[in-house]
């Protein structure tokens, strides 16, 4: 998938130095043996041992002073509107808020929150085309928003989907908060988008707010959509059986959000682990929503599935990371060179019992943000909203 353009990548070499611990996004290996990573113009070019990196002429030089790197935390379900406000609990700057907990990307799952959302074809068409276009032009403080997600409506036909993608729409909002609910409509609508490179999300369990609808197991295998959307209730979860058939039967992306059950949540992560497909599990908050907005959701998330659900820490941030930079295509994620320089810095956060970061998290604690960088800018300091940071990374050249 493009990434939003605006904002562009810095100009410029930058070295990040005394990297404590590399997470790297991938399951497969998701610790890396290096303490030293290059970018320039925005994209990682080198990751390595001080000795092995190339640090000449660097326009910009942070130490990490022992903290640990990993790539910015992507949310997968978020329902945006307009620029940095959301109408659903009438805040500003959330997205900003969210650059605090750690987020550097976001997924659309529909502009659902719309006031006078347009329900006919032309009007469904309209909105997401401006919303793609609204947040390709602006990033609300540098964050990229993949934006532009049609809700499916009954009358849709193919030329619908085959205009939308010619119109650079490359996402369908959550599958069941429109009109189309059944699954034989579903299925149809959904191998359309798939054809012509729209990826898509169904919605999964009981109604969320008064107008959604339930959407049981049997809709979600028949209509086959991309990412099995909030598998843990939107909040109603559906029942636990009905959840172990989806991840026994469909074989898509499992997404759980803080905005779900979390019982479920955690329920959906064992049986991935007993099927030995942890790598399908990504993250999203499912805000802004009825629960509110969660500028620290992810890393909740982290946490919870960390501690209560006894995964190595470092395999936790693979989920709301490299997971879904592979089952959403997006370039964003991974630590590899030619990825975008996107990072999170973080320590232990001050008086937490863990021994170091990766043990306090799977205690339960949330990390401390440091800094984040976006294409190789670094957009915030010590962030304003997790429990500070034992140690903070330091920007010595600029
Ligand atoms: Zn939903």
């Amino acid at each position: 998938m493009a990434e939003p353009q605006s904002a562009g990548a810095s100009a410029g070499k930058l070295v990040i130095r005394n990297i404590g611990l590399l997470l790297s996004g991938d399951l497969g290996q998701p610790i890396l043996d290096a303490d030293t990573l290059a970018a320039i113009d925005g994209k990682i070019t080198a990751i390595g041992k001080a000795e092995d990196v190339d640090a000449e002429k660097a326009t910009t030089v942070i130490d990490a002073k022992g903290t640990a790197l990993a790539p910015g935390l992507i949310d997968s379900h978020v329902h945006p509107v307009f620029g940095d406000w959301t109408p659903r609990q009438s805040q500003l700057n959330w997205i900003d808020s969210f650059l605090h907990g750690g987020v550097t990307s976001m997924v659309s799952a529909g502009e659902v929150h719309l006031p006078g959302r347009p329900r006919d074809v032309v009007g469904v068409k309209a909105l997401a085309i401006t919303a793609q276009r609204a947040f390709d032009g602006f990033r609300p403080s540098g964050v990229k928003i993949h934006a532009g997600a049609p809700v499916i409506e009954k009358g849709m036909v193919e030329e619908d989907f085959k205009e939308l993608a010619a119109a650079g729409v490359r996402l369908l909002g959550e599958v069941g908060l429109g009109g189309v609910k059944s699954g034989e409509e579903a299925k149809l609508m959904v191998g359309w988008a798939r054809k012509y490179g729209i990826q898509s999300t169904i919605h999964t369990g009981g109604p969320s707010i008064p107008g959604s609808g339930l959407i049981d197991k049997d809709v979600v295998l028949e209509a086959d959509a991309d990412v099995i959307g909030h598998i843990n209730g939107g909040h109603t979860s559906l029942p636990l059986d009905q959840i172990r058939c989806l991840c026994e039967q469909c074989k898509r992306a499992i997404e759980i959000v803080h905005n779900g059950n979390e019982k479920a949540a955690l329920f959906a992560l064992h049986t991935a682990r007993e099927l030995g497909e942890l790598h399908r599990v990504i993250l999203g908050t499912d805000s802004p929503a009825g629960s509110g907005v969660q500028p620290l959701g992810i890393l909740r998330l982290i946490a919870l599935l960390s501690s209560l659900g006894e995964v190595p820490a470092e395999q936790a941030f693979c989920f709301a990371t490299g997971n879904t930079a592979r089952m959403r295509r997006l370039a964003s994620g991974l630590i590899e060179a030619g990825r975008p320089a996107d990072f999170v810095l973080i320590d232990k956060a001050q008086h937490s019992a863990g021994r170091d970061l990766l043990d306090s998290v799977r205690l339960g604690d949330l990390p401390g943000v440091g800094m984040v960088v976006i294409d190789g800018q670094v957009r915030i300091g010590r962030s304003r909203n997790t429990p500070p940071a034992e140690r903070v990374a330091e920007v010595t050249k600029a």
